[in-house]
């Protein structure tokens, strides 16, 4: 599995092959920018 981290108020795009690493970078994302909102995308290989 792959996933993205998308943020709606910066350019933010950084791929990981771990939940928990895209989790953890997201969360320091909003801690650090508390106006920001981080979605994590699940990319679907076919
Ligand atoms: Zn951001």
């Amino acid at each position: 599995m792959a996933y993205r981290l998308q943020c709606d108020s910066c350019d933010l795009e950084s791929e990981y092959t771990d939940w928990a690493d895209a989790n953890s970078d997201a969360s320091d994302h909003e801690a650090e920018y508390a106006d920001h909102w981080v979605s994590i995308v699940d990319l679907q290989e076919a």
